[in-house]
């Protein structure tokens, strides 16, 4: 039998009507001759509670029992699906991750998934069971502890899973319908993608897009597992939502195929900084060291010796990466004349494999900006991407005046 992989977001499974709703949908697909691997979340809020509840009782936690407690919400749903699922006489029975046993290494909290061995869940296959709920999120360390995958995890445990049993398609089921050219709130004129290129979705999950765990795109890019996001609150059909597959699979592709906007960023510029070998490490060196997520950088030209550094990083990471900097500057490990911070910006990016093959994207998207009267101040390119850092207040005429220009309401 095909086996195919559904996993149900929080909101899908949010309270026993959901759970219900959900299950008919695995019928659907059980009924076509599917053996069927559900991957549940807890119930929307629930990880919240519990995270919430951890940091009451133990400000140091101890992160093993973090994840004990923290993995719990995903037990229930799990057993209240196959719990459904019976009652509409399907055979299905619930898995914790560790019976699996989903093996991960120790990083408690932020585990990586090492192995899903499949003989367990194809045994029961063999024997006639048509559903294998698995509880998303978590899994086992060789020292035989509870362990998670990080927020939003469930999506690669699916991705794994389908990896792991050669599924024919990993299906996620959530509250919106697909993958947006842009935000919809943003640009009422945003419209849903039939398809995405891995390397795209990539691209927008860590742009903002936060529709899949960026984990579970690589993991799918990765082992050519095909994706599809679709809403659990619309009819069923086989065209439904956005399909997140290898570049080969998409005949024809616009060459934008998305604008993300990234709201909570700031840029920092280490003013006077002398310019010789070795300058650039001793500064991204104690960021890095202090979890700074830098993202843009660039270095003017100098003169005299002597040039300033900017680069960006989260609205949130300020303050760390600011300590890590004056640190240094007190170690004399750099030097600086001033460090100056500018948190009214955002990120504005386009996105689309077909920049490779064609060129004069970065103009057309300058030309734009400058039309709508916007300073770019940092800009970035990658082979798929040009991204552009501009004041915060200008984000949404940005993102429209681009997906306008870039015609992408249009299939
Ligand atoms: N329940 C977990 C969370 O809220 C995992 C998931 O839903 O993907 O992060
Ligand atoms: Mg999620």
């Amino acid at each position: 039998m095909p086996v195919l992989v559904m996993k149900f977001g929080g909101t899908s499974v949010a309270n026993l009507d959901r759970i219900r709703r959900a299950a008919k949908r695995v019928g659907v697909e059980v009924a076509k001759g599917y053996d069927v691997i559900v991957i549940v979340s807890a119930m929307s809020g629930k990880t919240n509670e519990l995270v919430g509840w951890v940091g009451e009782t133990s400000p140091m936690y101890d992160a093993r029992e973090y994840d004990a407690v923290v993995s719990s919400g995903e037990n229930v749903t799990a057993g209240l699906m196959a719990l459904t699922l019976q009652e509409m006489d399907i055979p299905a029975r619930s898995w914790q991750g560790w019976q699996v046993p989903l093996k991960t290494n120790s990083a408690h909290g932020q585990a990586r998934i090492e192995e899903i061995p499949p003989e367990n869940i194809m045994t029961k296959f063999a024997e006639g069971m048509k559903v294998a709920v698995v509880a998303g999120f978590q899994g086992i360390s060789p020292e035989g502890r509870i362990t998670t995958l990080g927020r939003g995890g469930s999506d690669t445990t699916a991705v794994a899973f389908a990896a792991a049993f050669d599924a024919e398609r990993c299906d996620i089921y959530t509250d919106v319908d697909g993958v947006y050219t842009t935000d919809p709130r943003i640009c009422p004129k945003a419209r849903k993608l039939e398809k995405i290129a891995f390397e795209e979705m990539l691209e927008l999950a860590s742009l903002g897009a936060k529709v899949l765990q960026t984990r579970s795109v690589e993991l799918a890019m990765r082992y050519n597992v095909k994706l599809r996001v679709l809403s659990s609150f619309e009819e069923q059909s086989d065209t439904a939502g956005t399909l997140i597959c290898a570049e080969e699979d998409i005949m024809e592709s616009n060459v934008v195929n998305g604008i993300a906007a990234s709201r909570e960023e700031a840029k920092m510029t280490l003013v006077t900084i002398v310019d010789k070998p070795g300058v650039a490490a001793s500064i991204f060196g104690p960021l890095s060291e202090a979890g700074v997520n830098v993202d843009m950088i660039i270095q003017n030209v100098s003169e005299e010796g002597v040039t300033d550094m900017t680069f960006s990083c989260p609205i949130d990471q300020v303050k760390r990466a600011e300590k890590a900097l004056n640190d240094a500057r007190t170690a004399g490990t750099i030097g600086f004349d001033e460090l100056t911070v500018d948190t009214e910006v955002c990120k504005v990016s386009a996105v689309g494999i077909g920049m490779r093959s064609q060129s004069g994207v970065a103009a057309k998207m300058f030309k734009v900006l400058s039309d709508e009267g916007i300073n770019i101040k940092v800009i970035a390119t990658s082979e798929i991407k040009i991204s552009v850092l501009i004041e915060r207040k200008y984000m949404e005429l940005a993102v429209q005046a681009l997906h306008d220009a870039f015609e992408l309401e249009k299939a």
